[in-house]
């Protein structure tokens, strides 16, 4: 997941302005709300054209949790942050309706970060602890449900209608738009053990609301994540979007193999030249083309390191760590 600032788009036209299909939807459903009559009117402006497009722009064809680029095979699943029909977590909470048309509240998402599947994920993921020291997790993996769909987990109090904002709620969902994911996820970045997987970031969860991280009932790997010092946000999103899926981390596996075979050639080909160079008086001039030569290529490598974490770029955020880790390699 990487960071989006959701300013540097447009707001899609379906959704601004007083006459807008937007705030016609909104009325419609306030409406109904106060005077429940008949079915509830259909939630249909986030699918407009003009939304898509702009999502499209904000994140490049790729899913908002994931980083998967999507946009070549499948169109995209506008999401909901706040789910706008049900809450998963409870059954007495409509949904938060008024958000529905809300440009804020909408992500693009691929189909397994959004819907309900099982999943094969390493078992241990649900044990976010010890997932760093399980090499093999995938061996004795199983079969997870993940997927977000209508999951919404907050701790503090939920806000039932517009009127009440979001001030006591603390979402343990991670928003690209509105949380920095680099604060609350790590990838595995070990050259002797390639795997892609993320793992949640020790957090000193001083954003808490208050009374929150001593409240009431939470599911044991709340607790767990809690008392390790790790980011709730960071365990519960990789959890519920299923960020450690198998198809997702083979993906990132491969791209981490490429990132080794392209770091392996800058650095060979550089101390080739080197080589080539180390006595620089007395050199022919063929020798001396050749390592320039060699330092180009060199620069045409790392350049290409470079573009795979440019924001377009799927799991951008995964390249960029391997990037920092490369540099403080380089200067041990
Ligand atoms: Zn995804």
């Amino acid at each position: 997941m990487r960071a989006v600032t959701r300013s540097t788009a447009k707001a899609p036209e379906a959704l601004s302005g007083a006459d807008s299909p937007a705030a016609k939807e909104l009325q419609k459903l306030t409406a109904w709300f106060a005077a429940p009559d008949g079915s509830p009117p259909a939630f249909a402006v986030y699918k407009a054209d003009s939304v898509k497009q702009q999502l499209d722009a904000l994140f490049h064809g790729k899913c908002a949790y994931c980083e998967s680029f999507f946009a070549s095979t499948a169109p995209v699943d506008v999401e909901h942050y706040r789910p706008k029909g049900a809450v998963s977590e409870d059954a007495s909470h409509p949904g938060y309706w008024w958000l529905a048309m809300d440009w804020d509240n909408l992500l693009p998402s691929c189909i397994d970060c959004n819907r309900k599947r099982k999943q094969v994920t390493p078992r241990l993921s649900a044990k976010l602890l010890t997932l760093r020291d399980d090499r093999q997790g995938f061996n004795q993996g199983g079969l997870l449900l993940s997927g977000k769909k209508d999951s919404f987990p907050i701790l503090g109090q939920r806000a039932m209608s517009a009127a009440q904002g979001f001030a006591d709620e603390y979402p343990l969902l991670l928003d690209p738009c509105r949380d920095n994911p680099d604060e609350h996820l790590k990838f595995h970045i070990d050259r002797s053990n390639l795997i892609g997987l993320v793992l949640p970031r020790p957090h000193t969860g001083t954003d808490l609301p208050p009374g929150a991280a001593a409240g009431t009932a939470r599911e044991g790997n709340l607790e767990e994540a809690l008392a390790a010092g790790l980011s709730l946000k960071g365990s519960v999103s990789i959890h519920v979007y299923g960020l450690n899926r198998l198809g997702l981390v083979q993906e990132r596996t491969r791209l981490l193999r490429q990132l080794e075979f392209l770091e392996m050639l800058a650095l060979e080909v550089g101390a080739m030249a080197d080589e080539l160079l180390l006595d620089p008086t007395a050199l022919p001039p063929k020798v001396v083309d050749a390592a320039r030569r060699l330092y180009f290529l060199q620069d045409q490598i790392l350049g290409q390191m470079k573009r795979m974490a440019r924001p377009e770029a799927p799991y951008s955020a995964m390249v960029r760590a391997w990037i920092e880790d490369f540099k403080v390699r380089l200067q041990a």
